[in-house]
């Protein structure tokens, strides 16, 4: 069942290993079919280092296993919430890369402030607010999902396709796994750079017509960049 969107899930969890996103378990990709809508997503708590193809979970858009041998992913809930809510989107990334947990942790947006963020993600990567005890209490990853769908309100989730939740980690999101993971790589590339532009300078900013050039020569009606 599924059988290229797990080799694809399998192979998204592998490279956040590669790209120096995770240690231990700490981090989760999930796909979702659109056609079925079936999601899968590594196995909660398995080595990186032993997990394999087969290992991959098939749950259904309620959370219920429809195929695997392994529970899913502690973090399921927030990936099905994130489902839900953006249409648009195909795979799920969550770790706690050093930089953007960061800024989760400090509970600071990280502001559009160099072209790099500019060409990927159109405004600040937004942070949630604090959580309630009643959210955390009740079903949390669930109430995690909804803490991140509630802070995009007014906010295009393509064209700003990460966030940091407060004292935790990001959650990035793309049309697939493999976007999904890019997006995870560049977030925490861009709350790195930010991270150290504002001990240089801590007034620094960014104009709105460069933030604006570089995000629409990538993804407006007359983007430009790239191949054809
Ligand atoms: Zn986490």
């Amino acid at each position: 069942m599924l059988d290229k969107l797990k080799r694809q899930v399998f192979k998204a969890n592998l490279d956040l290993v590669k790209h120096g996103l995770v240690l231990f378990t700490w981090g989760n990709v999930s796909a979702i079919d659109r056609n079925s809508n079936l999601v899968v997503i590594k196995p909660s708590g398995v080595s990186y280092d032993t997990m394999t193809l087969d290992d991959m979970v098939v749950v259904d858009l309620e959370g219920h296993v429809i195929e695997g041998n392994l529970r899913p992913s502690s973090d399921t809930p927030t990936h099905l919430a994130l489902y839900k809510a953006f249409p648009e989107i195909g795979g799920v990334v969550h770790t706690h890369s050093t930089y953007a947990t960061a800024w989760a942790q400090a509970g600071k947006d990280i502001p559009n402030i160099g072209t790099t963020h500019a060409d990927y993600f159109h405004e600040a990567i937004p942070c949630t607010a604090d959580m309630t005890s009643e959210e955390v209490q009740g079903d949390y990853e669930l109430e995690t999902g909804n803490v991140i769908v509630k802070r995009f309100e007014g906010i295009n989730p393509i064209h700003t396709p990460g966030v940091l939740v407060k004292n935790h980690g990001p959650f990035t999101w793309g049309k697939d796994a493999d976007e999904a993971v890019y997006h995870a790589v560049v977030l925490e590339e861009v709350a790195k750079i930010a991270a150290i532009a504002f001990t240089i300078n801590p007034n620094l900013t960014m104009s709105e017509h460069l933030v604006e050039k570089h995000f629409s020569r990538k993804h407006g009606p007359n983007a430009y960049y790239g191949q054809k």
